[in-house]
């Protein structure tokens, strides 16, 4: 029996995670569900999974969340804050941790986690792009195993060889990053100008969180998986090529020196990548249904349109300048798209204002996690300066 902490629960990716441990009670159970304040989501979760703990975000949504749980009799012991979420995923009993909260939030637990050894399923793709460094130390430095739950970078791990590693003689030529292209795939610039927060987040193929979905609407969810992809599997980014493939029914795929390509196919459905990490090496029904390649019929690739979607040079740059540029580009992004979905500024202006931010700072190397922490501070204050500037 794995015994699971999830964190960011009442998510996209958390409420899949609840519905593939759902199909298999005999070999999992969990621990601990967390939320930042969807405490009435939370507490069903809370009745139907009976963790021993359940953390939420702050005082006033853990009165809540107390008071729900003990009208209907649940017994999960309530916490609030980043040290609960810590204390959490690093219990003893504790076998795997579900990193699913979204944004540079989850760096600290999620980082909390490695330190403890646990098994660590990575969807926040955030910790590790804005502290890669520290975070592949940190996992080089304890027992944790790292299992990618972004479906590119899970579809790339089952293509490599089980015995991978960058500096052996694998064969790996390049890693091939799929992308859908998003909503405003073949979309000129000027077109995009005035889209609103719901038809950003109107992905054609994919259910997501909000934020994810405007980062896949710019591509910047692409330029951040890019940086996740060199951290993960220990390449350059010239070794990484997008390639657009708008039915996302290829996840990506692994180039090898003799000319083969291998790929991993299947459905969209987050369930998937889920199910493998969980059960990996084994596998597990995951829910998903079987891929019918006659429904398909055809799958269509094309280079991605660099002058419509200006993220992805945004973050190639930012992963060859190394550094902290992956940090401040992070941050920026985050603000962006928030002030973005606050409609307070057009969707064009999130990768002008990232580019601003990222040419405003002094890079530099950052050594601790403070240092880390510190830059992100700093990219959100001048991001959220320079959109009130905008603003007037
Ligand atoms: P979401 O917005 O649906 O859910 C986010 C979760 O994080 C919620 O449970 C929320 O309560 C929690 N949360 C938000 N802010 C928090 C904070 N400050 N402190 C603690 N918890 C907080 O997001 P999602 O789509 O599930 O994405 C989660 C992560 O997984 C993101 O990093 C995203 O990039 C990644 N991811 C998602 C998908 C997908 O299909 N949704 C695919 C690949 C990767
Ligand atoms: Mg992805």
């Amino acid at each position: 029996m794995q015994l699971i902490s999830v964190l960011g629960a009442t998510g996209s990716i958390g409420v899949s995670t609840l519905d593939v441990i759902a199909r298999h009670p005999d070999k999992y159970s969990i621990f601990a569900l967390t939320a930042h304040t969807q405490v009435d989501k939370l507490a069903l979760q809370c009745q139907q999974f009976n963790p021993k703990f359940a953390v939420v975000g702050d005082a006033a949504s853990a009165d809540l969340l107390k008071a729900k749980l003990c009208a209907s009799g649940c017994t999960s012991e309530v916490m609030y804050g980043v040290d609960a979420l810590c204390q959490v995923v690093s219990d003893p009993a504790v076998d795997t941790v579900m990193a699913a909260i979204v944004g540079a939030a989850g760096l600290v637990p999620t980082l909390a986690a490695v330190k403890a050894g646990k098994k660590i399923l990575l969807a926040n793709k955030e910790a590790l792009v804005m502290a890669g460094g520290l975070f592949m130390q940190a996992l080089a430095d304890s027992a944790s195993l790292l299992l990618p739950i972004d479906s590119e970078h899970n579809a790339i791990f089952q293509c490599l060889p089980t015995d991978y590693s960058s500096s052996g003689n694998s064969g790996v030529e390049k890693l091939l990053l799929s992308a859908s292209g998003g909503p405003f795939r073949g979309w000129t610039r000027e077109q995009m100008q005035s889209v609103t927060p719901d038809q950003a987040c109107a992905h054609p193929n994919w259910s997501m969180g909000r934020k994810i979905s405007v980062d896949s609407a710019t591509l910047m969810n692409k330029g951040l998986e890019l940086i996740e992809a060199c951290w993960l599997f220990a390449v350059p980014e010239s070794s990484i090529e997008v390639v657009v493939h708008p039915q996302s029914i290829i996840h990506s795929l692994v180039q090898y020196s003799d000319g083969s390509v291998l790929a991993q196919l299947g459905n969209p459905d987050m369930r998937t990548p889920i199910a493998h990490a969980l059960a990996w090496p084994h596998r597990i029904e995951s829910g998903v249904a079987n891929l019918n390649l006659f429904e398909i019929a055809r799958l269509d690739f094309e280079q991605p349109d660099m002058q419509a979607f200006p993220s992805l040079a945004i973050a190639r740059s930012a992963a060859q300048a190394g550094a902290n540029a992956a940090t401040i580009m992070n941050a920026a992004n985050e603000v962006a798209v928030q002030a973005f979905l606050d409609q307070r500024i057009g969707f064009t202006q999130i990768a002008e204002i990232v580019e601003q931010t990222l040419n405003s700072q002094i890079l530099c190397e950052p050594e601790s996690l403070q240092a880390v922490q510190e830059s992100d501070s700093e990219a959100r204050l001048y991001s959220s300066a320079y959109i009130k500037s905008l603003e007037k």
